[in-house]
């Protein structure tokens, strides 16, 4: 049944596939309305040569009439040609009117086809005007089957009709053969040609289709997105128009609970809610959890007030919700990847904002924002520049404070900016997925810094270097140790690595395995930051640390919170039980310290023992 409605041309066609079907037929409309123009000029102008020779054979009716059909026809063909050059051109944006136009000049050209056929013929010559006629019409143009098997049909037995009552003419068996062969003919033809055009379109649509479409969530991709979001600038203009950002926030919890699988179906639905919600407006997945936006300005905080809503809906033990930054661009040729970013930026800033949901971006954002462009911009020649060093905060064992270990830090001494801490420069590095350039280039420093202090005959400490969580997935992180320790020819106890407990929320399948080849190679495995996000002790029993860096969460207010000190107790009991040692960061007081170690804390770190500090004023501070 399918079949054969395909056959017929019946089935349901994509506004896609549509529009190559009128491509395709304004295309040969062109050909056919040249021929006719060029006949139908030549055709008056042997009217004209005729009526100033003065025929006698043809009365003035006849030049008149003859002549009001030669202009019929060169009028259509005119329109037809015209039309059909703007399309193409892509000055009409409808189709309708050109599918008029089409369907009057094919029946005038059928028509003239036909009683220029049937004069000739009742005077005994041939019927090839009509051939050519309907050649043109039902052969060049692509109707749906359907339509030109009607067409052909009424106009093939309309003319037999006329040849067979013609007046003293005998239509011969034979010409009744051919006439019924050329019919069945030009069906076959007309369909052929059809199927054959559909199948070209599909092809076309669904290559096209995979060029442009989000493979996760079908929809559409930041290439469409960004082409189509400057054609839309530059045709309405940027009035009331507002670049949206759209971010999951907490989604890698909600990965880490429910897994990866869990994660991409909730993107899916996420992303299907996005479509619902913004149906009429342009929208795109940006990456991982985010989406793109360019829409109108009107009842925006409603909208997304009752999006984000939904989005939560989905999940409500998990916290998930979503964030939108938005900005409006200011002129026709904004560049949508800029407005992006702002939208992007102001999104960042609630990031953290538990109860806001929508930011946009304004001229105050605007000193953070380019704050951040240069620093995405300028890392790399700033490492190589030197201006990103490692500076190193003592570690000390709560016993005796004696210096036991390092910890390096980077900073960034600005030529423009100053001094930059890390709070600033590390999100921005995480969220456009450079931290690894940075990493590696602290990595480096540190190696250098020991083998020199090694090289000049001092016993050189542990130095502890931080990795951020998307190392593991943007570099090979136990390689570069494995080859940074024997470039600098230093033995593996002297370096430890940090990483935070996000780290291991990662996705990264072979984690576990990279860990575990960290700490054979000999680098002490560090967890750092426990209590001060979403703790699990769980990984403490899924991953094997060394040591346990208790954050300086609790020790802030320590002198009136009870609380506070039975937790640290209770965490270095428990880490001692399951065999890990404990270091507590934040010391500032000297009563800190002094709890510290007698809940038997092994190692220490704060303001109390040194700032993080370059490693010229370690040196003089630090070597006895
Ligand atoms: P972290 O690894 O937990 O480092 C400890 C932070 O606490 C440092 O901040 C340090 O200056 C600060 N701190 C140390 N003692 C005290 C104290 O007694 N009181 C107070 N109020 N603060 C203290 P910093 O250097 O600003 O670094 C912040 C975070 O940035 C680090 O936290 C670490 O997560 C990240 N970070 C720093 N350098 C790097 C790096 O090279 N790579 C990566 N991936 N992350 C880094
Ligand atoms: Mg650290
Ligand atoms: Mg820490």
């Amino acid at each position: 049944m399918a079949k054969i409605k395909r056959w017929l041309g019946l089935e349901k066609r994509s506004a896609d596939i549509n529009t190559f079907f009128d491509t395709a037929n304004f295309r040969s409309s062109i050909y056919m309305s040249v021929v006719i123009i060029v006949l139908e000029v030549w055709m008056l102008l042997s009217l004209l040569k005729r009526w100033i020779a003065g025929d006698p054979t043809r009365t003035r009716l006849w030049f008149i009439q003859h002549f009001a059909w030669y202009m019929i026809l060169l009028t259509t063909a005119v329109c037809m040609l015209v039309y059909a050059v703007f399309y193409l051109k892509g000055r009409f944006k409808k189709a309708i009117p050109g599918k008029i136009i089409m369907a009057i000049f094919s029946a005038v050209s059928l028509y003239f086809g036909i009683s220029v056929s049937y004069s000739d013929y009742t005077k005994g010559e041939q019927i090839l005007c009509f051939v050519m006629m309907v050649i043109f019409v039902v052969g060049l143009i692509n109707w749906r089957p359907v339509v030109s098997i009607l067409l052909s049909t009424f106009v093939f037995v309309l003319f037999y009709n006329m040849m067979k009552n013609a007046p003293e003419v005998v239509m011969s068996y034979a010409t009744q053969v051919n006439f019924f062969t050329l019919w069945v003919s030009v069906v076959m033809l007309s369909t052929a040609v059809y199927s054959q055009r559909l199948s070209e379109a599909e092809k076309n649509e669904s290559l096209e289709t995979s060029a442009i479409r989000d493979e996760l969530t079908s929809l559409p991709n930041m290439s469409y997105f960004r082409k189509k979001a400057g054609e839309i600038l530059a045709e309405d203009g940027p009035e009331g128009k507002l670049f949206l950002f759209l971010d999951i926030a907490n989604f890698k919890a909600f990965n880490e609970k429910y897994g990866f699988d869990a994660g991409n179906d909730f993107i899916k639905s996420t992303a299907q809610k996005v479509k619902t919600y913004f149906e009429n407006d342009l929208y795109a997945r940006y990456s991982d959890d985010h989406f793109v936006v360019l829409t109108d300005k009107k009842n925006i905080k409603k909208r997304l007030s009752d999006l984000t809503r939904e989005v939560r809906g989905q999940h409500e033990s998990t916290h998930l919700t979503l964030k939108a930054g938005g900005y409006s661009p200011d002129s026709a040729s904004y560049d949508p990847s800029i407005a992006l970013d702002h939208a992007r930026y102001a999104c960042s800033t609630i990031k953290k904002h538990f109860d806001s949901f929508y930011c946009e971006y304004d001229n105050e954002m605007d000193e953070g924002f380019h704050k951040r462009q240069y620093i995405i911009t300028h890392l790399r020649s700033s490492i190589r520049n030197g201006y990103v060093k490692v500076y190193y905060q003592p570690v000390v064992s709560s016993k005796d404070h004696t210096l036991c270990g390092l910890e390096a830090l980077a900073r960034w001494i600005d030529p423009n900016y100053g001094f930059l801490s890390p709070g600033e420069f590390i999100p921005a590095l995480e969220e456009y997925r450079l931290i690894q350039y940075l990493d590696r280039a602290v990595l480096e420093q540190v190696c250098k810094d020991i083998r020199s202090s090694i090289d000049s005959g001092s016993k050189p400490v542990p130095v502890s270097v931080n990795f951020s969580r998307l190392d593991f997935e943007l570099m090979d992180v136990c390689s570069q140790l494995k080859e940074v320790i024997r470039r600098y020819d230093i033995p593996a106890d002297l370096l430890h690595a940090e990483v935070t407990e996000s780290t291991l929320t990662s996705d990264a399948g072979n984690l576990r395995s990279t860990l575990q080849s960290i700490r054979d190679l000999g680098i002490e495995l560090w967890l750092d930051d426990f209590g001060s996000g979403y703790s699990s002790l769980n990984v403490l029993k899924e991953f094997s640390f060394d040591m346990l860096k208790i954050d300086m969460v609790f020790l802030k207010n320590f002198n009136d919170n009870d609380k506070s000190k039975a937790i640290l107790d209770s965490i270095v009991k428990m880490a001692r039980s399951i065999d890990i040692k404990t270091l507590t960061e934040g010391v500032e007081e000297e009563s800190q310290a002094e709890f510290l170690k007698e809940i038997g804390c092994d190692l220490q770190q704060g303001y109390l023992f040194g700032k993080p500090m370059p490693v010229d004023e370690l040196k003089t501070k630090f070597t006895p």
